[in-house]
């Protein structure tokens, strides 16, 4: 097994058969060379020694939870390099989703109490909180949902808080257009709530079915912030369904991660 500090090195070890366990159902790995799979295993390594994880609610946080966590979490920057999460240290997870009280104060001024259950919660310069049920359920073959991954929802979370409040906008590279960028969401966020309007309307004749036809999760359609982050969810995990809706989104998105998940799924045949 190897648990340990390597002395002077910022990596734990994961071993081979955990590894395989672990990542083999995962839809994004679909694909993967086995170079890209090997770097990711280190990645996922340094990751387990930086970040400091800890359970909730009487959760004991296996090496296997500790493996599914930072390997979901590091695809998003195999590309782009482990700084990108520095200067925070805490992943909390919770058994299943939890339910934070917190108040709002609405446009009246009225304050309201409101609890309802999350699957997880990103903080600027702060925690990711993960309820473990939903971490799982992207190895549950038969019972998950394709392109809903909460890790890597939160993760990208992350990498938008870079530069401020998690808005949709994260730190491009200095090869990108920030035009394109904003010209590419704005376009494919104003349509998809458009198209999320017309499914609520429809799924009310049809029992939710209009809702489950939508290429990605209708929870994008909340803000700016949520779309870049469902779209990072189904970029890695359903690329064929996000290209074909929103092909500069993925474009974008191409760039940004500097990974190609289509590419991978077409070099299967
Ligand atoms: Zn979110």
């Amino acid at each position: 097994m190897g648990w340990f500090r390597r002395h002077g090195e910022a990596s734990i070890p994961i071993d081979a058969a955990l590894w395989r366990k672990a990542t083999a159902p995962w839809l994004f790995m679909r694909g993967m060379l086995p170079v890209d799979a090997e770097r990711l295993h280190r990645l996922a390594e340094r990751f387990i020694a930086a970040k400091q994880f800890s359970g909730t609610h009487g959760l004991e946080i296996s090496p296997l939870m500790q493996v599914e966590i930072a390997a979901q979490a590091t695809i998003l920057v195999l590309e782009l390099g482990f700084e990108w999460y520095e200067g925070w240290s805490e992943i909390i997870v919770y058994p299943t989703q939890f339910m934070p009280e917190r108040e709002i104060v609405d446009e009246d001024g009225v304050v309201h109490l409101v609890n309802d259950p999350m699957a997880g919660e990103a903080w600027l310069g702060g925690p990711v909180i993960l309820s473990y049920e939903d971490v799982a359920l992207t190895a549950d073959e038969e019972n998950r949902v394709a392109g809903y991954n909460v890790v890597i929802h939160e993760f990208a979370h992350k990498l938008d808080m870079r530069n401020g409040d998690p808005n949709g906008s994260p730190p491009l590279h200095a090869e990108m257009s920030a035009m394109q960028w904003k010209h590419a969401f704005t376009h494919a966020y104003d349509d998809f709530c458009a198209r999320v309007d017309a499914a609520d309307d429809l799924a009310e004749r049809d029992g939710g079915i209009a809702l489950d036809a939508l290429p990605i999760d209708p929870y994008a359609a909340t803000s700016a912030g949520e779309f870049f982050a469902v779209a990072s969810e189904a970029f890695f995990e359903t690329p064929e369904l996000l290209q074909p809706a929103y092909p500069a989104v993925y474009e974008q998105l191409r760039l940004f991660y500097r990974q190609d998940p289509s590419a991978r799924l077409a070099s299967l045949g």
